[in-house]
């Protein structure tokens, strides 16, 4: 290649390929610069060059891109690391999201199918039902913030107001702890030192039932002297529950980890208020969330992604169904009704426990789920499956995994994923094992942002080609 590292260029983007990698070409070589949007003029200089593949880092974006005319939605963009979609406009980037899966599941599939487009999220603002946030500040030694880490930072957290992917409660119970931290001069926990107090302030809101639960997550290190920890708890407890808030707050929760790896979790809860988990609602079935088991973060989106699975499936009378990295349950249960039995298979242990309740709280029990990796439980289980439902994290499906799956020669399997990367990659063996891609349609759950889902149905025997081919944007649904 003739460019070297460090060498500075402009040039228009030509395209993005999932999810946020601008496409540039100098002197027909292609360059990839993360974080640019396509039809944007930018500056860049070239960092890494490897194996014929030269990676460029955006410095200035010298134009904006055609599709960049809306206004943003809060007043936070530019600033803050999420939501990197916000100046354009929303049916731009439901465009934008099908063109990306598209292109990758054209370049992966073996024949013609059936692209079906993408739906968009029954609401594109205030549709998140869970948050996390980070406490730290805004600068070295600068005040103490709660809210989402600046753009391209590791340490620095931008206060947050008004977020707008959330419902206003969330941005009022935010101004509230970090009011009442700051008024009795706590610490957070420093990510580097990992000395200091606060560590995240986690918020779920059912968005169907009002529910809001609330868990400030803190290391053991209570070290300010004013007030005791007990009674720090309790002013909190009693200013969460003065709150004026459209929905209302079932159970606040005090966590304590002391782990040095950023993630969320916990060693150890207390319940200060109310309850450890909240109900949300889904297609009329209720399901139980605790603070940290995964359930689809776009309540509304998950119904329009579980019926669009649904009609995936087609007919389910008298079958015995397989819901690989089932998580809490979800689309057991919405399959159950219409099934012979559904079994599903989980990894985390109190994801599989909130599934075994839910099933009971809805009175299903044609439900069997499974704790254990997909890998090794397959191995064990008795029955045989006539159809199968995977959707799998973020990496995808484990090759030798995939193996056991297509050796059960089922006729359809419905993969459901939020990396078409990893969709694109599995279908190579799916298809070297005798299956076709019949038909694909994304679901955005993730407005503002680059993230997508998208929906593939596998068939057996399809052998029919069809060359319907189209992108479409049913707009319908939509608030
Ligand atoms: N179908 C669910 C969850 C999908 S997220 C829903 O729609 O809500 C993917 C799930 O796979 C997560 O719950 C994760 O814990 C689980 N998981 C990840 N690796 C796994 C493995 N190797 N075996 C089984 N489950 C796994």
């Amino acid at each position: 290649m003739a460019v070297k590292k460090g060498m500075e260029y402009t040039g228009t983007v030509e395209r993005t390929d999932f999810p946020n990698k601008g496409i540039v070409f100098v002197d027909g070589e292609k360059i990839c610069v993360k974080n640019a949007l396509p039809g944007q003029k930018i500056k860049f200089t070239i960092g890494k060059v490897r194996n014929g593949r030269a990676e460029g880092n955006l410095k200035e974006v010298l134009e904006p891109s055609p599709i960049e005319t809306a206004e943003p939605l809060c007043p936070h963009f530019g600033q803050c690391g999420g939501c990197s979609y916000q100046r354009i406009a929303y049916r731009d980037q439901l465009e934008l999201k099908s063109g990306q899966v598209k292109r990758l599941l054209d370049n992966a599939a073996e024949g013609e199918y059936e692209f079906q487009g993408i739906v968009p999220s029954p609401t594109d603002r205030a549709y998140r039902n869970k948050m996390e946030f980070s406490f730290g500040d805004s600068c070295k030694y600068g005040e103490l913030t709660l809210g989402l880490h600046k753009k391209g930072s590791f340490y620095d957290i931008l206060q947050i107001t008004d977020c707008a992917i959330v419902d206003s409660d969330y941005n009022t119970i935010i101004k509230c702890v970090v009011e009442l931290a700051r008024e009795f001069g706590l610490t957070y926990a420093h990510k580097l030192t990992h000395r200091g107090y606060l560590r995240h302030l986690l918020i779920r809101r059912a968005t169907m039932t009002g529910e809001i639960l609330v868990n400030l997550i803190t290391t053991s290190q209570w070290t300010d002297g004013i007030i005791t920890e007990t009674e720090f708890m309790g002013k909190l407890r009693d200013r969460l529950k003065e709150l004026n808030l459209n929905g209302s707050i079932v159970g606040i929760l005090h966590s304590v980890n002391d782990d040095n790896a950023d993630a969320v979790k916990a060693e150890r809860t207390d319940i200060l208020f109310g309850k450890d988990f909240l109900i949300e609602e889904l297609l009329g079935l209720f399901f139980r969330i605790s603070t940290f088991s995964f359930f689809q973060t776009n309540s509304r989106g998950a119904e329009v992604l579980y019926s669009t699975a649904r009609d995936f499936i087609g007919d389910t009378g008298d079958k015995v169904i397989f819901d690989l990295y089932s998580g809490t349950g979800t689309i057991a249960q919405v399959l159950a009704p219409v099934a012979k039995k559904v079994i599903g298979v989980e990894i985390v242990a109190e994801a599989v426990e909130s599934a075994r309740d839910n099933t009971n709280f809805n009175n299903i029990s044609n439900c069997e789920f499974i704790c254990g990796d997909v890998l090794k439980v397959l191995d064990t289980i008795e029955d045989k499956p006539d159809l199968i439902v995977l959707d799998p994290p973020r990496e995808g499906i484990h090759p030798k995994a995939l193996d056991k799956i297509i050796a059960y020669g089922v006729d359809r399997i419905v993969y459901i994923s939020c990396n078409p990367v990893s969709l694109a990659r599995d279908l190579g063996p799916l298809q070297a094992g005798g299956y076709r891609l019949e038909k694909a349609k994304c679901v955005d759950m993730f407005p503002q942002t680059g993230h997508v889902e998208t929906v593939v149905l596998m068939n057996k025997n399809f052998s029919e080609a069809k060359d319907h081919v189209q992108i479409g944007i049913d707009m319908k649904g939509m608030k």
